[in-house]
């Protein structure tokens, strides 16, 4: 089959004849239809240092998926082939104590698809029958190819009481954008996006934000007391990774407020504590989804009404997967969808 594979450390990845995988008895088998690009797959096509620290080449990249189930291990009675499925890209271990409690999220031995195992940018992926999300039939494909940034948003949006409450998104990459659509769909009163780039708040207006403002040109102390606001942001959801998004939103909560922190900063972070304290904040850490209540939830916000088709913005067939890393790359993009059907 093809795959895009990083085959050796260093920048770049190759277009490559590789075998199909083997499954297991407890194992699906996945003929690849659509795939998003996410900022992991960037950090291992540039080999930047963490990639250079985490990846084992040869490997063939990727996790944000849809397709189709073509076989199934001789244990799997849940699902079959012609099955429109993705796949959580988080492989619990299943044995230690959180896996047991049934919060597998909570795994302490995760292995990242595309990133400590095969992935999915490829013809075919196999992943355990404990992974598979079954989509309905109907579903726009290329947004069930996104459902496992979808479920980030998600998983951040909804880690907080939304309802009637402030929030404010700071970074709309594709992660904030949808966060900030699940936001408004929840029952959000305000809702309030930080974002440099100008093609990214213009998304952000689109998708429903009340307001989308550049942090180097306005405070959000300007815009609080523009939009009415008294006390401070009830929730907000830092998805930038910067530093300084990190301390503005802190510093503009009303008291009791929750900051959902999924954004993943390249150094660490130098916080002021007495105000978390004063201020009786709750700091929440994001990683993945909640296996499967998001899904779940995933699923019946789009069943709902809730449209995140706009945050897609560039499709491209696999062949030209160049021209999809850079334009992922370029910040003048949504979600990157690659189309491997023609395979
Ligand atoms: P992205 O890099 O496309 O988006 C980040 C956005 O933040 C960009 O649009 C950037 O312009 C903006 N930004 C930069 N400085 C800012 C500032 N000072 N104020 C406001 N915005 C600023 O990333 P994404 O794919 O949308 O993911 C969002 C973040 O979440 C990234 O840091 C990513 O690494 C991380 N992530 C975390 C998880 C998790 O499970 N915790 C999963 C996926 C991604
Ligand atoms: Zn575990």
């Amino acid at each position: 089959m093809l795959a895009l594979v990083k085959t050796a450390a260093g920048p770049g990845l190759h277009l490559e004849t590789v075998p199909e995988p083997k499954i297991g008895i407890n194992d699906v088998l996945i003929r690849v239809k659509k795939t998003g690009i996410c900022g992991t797959d960037l950090h291992i096509e540039s080999w930047d240092a963490w990639a250079a620290e985490t990846i084992r080449p040869p490997l063939i990249i990727g996790h944000e998926f849809v397709g189709e189930i073509v076989d199934v291990g001789s244990n799997v009675s849940d699902f079959h082939p012609g099955d429109l499925v993705s796949g959580e890209g988080h492989v619990t271990c299943g044995r230690c104590r959180h896996c047991l409690a049934g919060q597998r999220h909570l795994c302490a031995y995760t292995v990242g698809l595309g990133v400590g195992r095969d992935g999915a940018f490829a013809e075919y992926v196999a992943l355990p029958m404990t992974n598979i999300w079954h989509h309905w039939k109907g579903i726009d494909e290329d947004v069930a190819a996104i459902f496992d940034p979808f479920g980030n948003a998600v998983h951040a949006a909804l880690s907080f009481p939304i309802l009637g409450e402030d929030v404010l998104v700071s970074g709309a990459g594709p992660i904030g954008l949808m966060a900030t659509a699940v936001v408004q769909h929840a029952g959000a009163r305000l809702v309030v996006v930080s974002e440099p780039n100008a093609f990214r708040r213009d998304l952000a207006s689109r998708i429903g934000a009340t307001v989308a403002i550049d942090p180097r040109e306005r405070d959000l102390a300007s815009v609080q007391s523009e939009l009415g606001m008294v006390e401070g942001f009830d929730v907000a959801l830092e998805m930038s990774g910067n530093a300084t998004a990190l301390r503005t939103a802190i510093s503009n909560m009303a008291h009791g407020g929750g900051v959902a922190i999924l954004g993943l900063p390249t150094a660490e972070i130098s916080l002021d504590v007495n105000h978390i304290i004063f201020n009786q904040l709750t700091l929440r850490g994001i990683y993945g989804r909640e296996m499967y209540e998001t899904w779940y939830k995933m699923t019946v916000l789009v069943q709902s009404g809730l449209d995140i088709s706009p945050v897609i913005t560039h499709r491209f067939p696999f062949r030209e997967f160049e021209a999809a890393f850079a334009a992922a790359r370029s910040g003048d993009s949504g979600k990157v969808i690659m189309d491997w059907s023609a395979a």
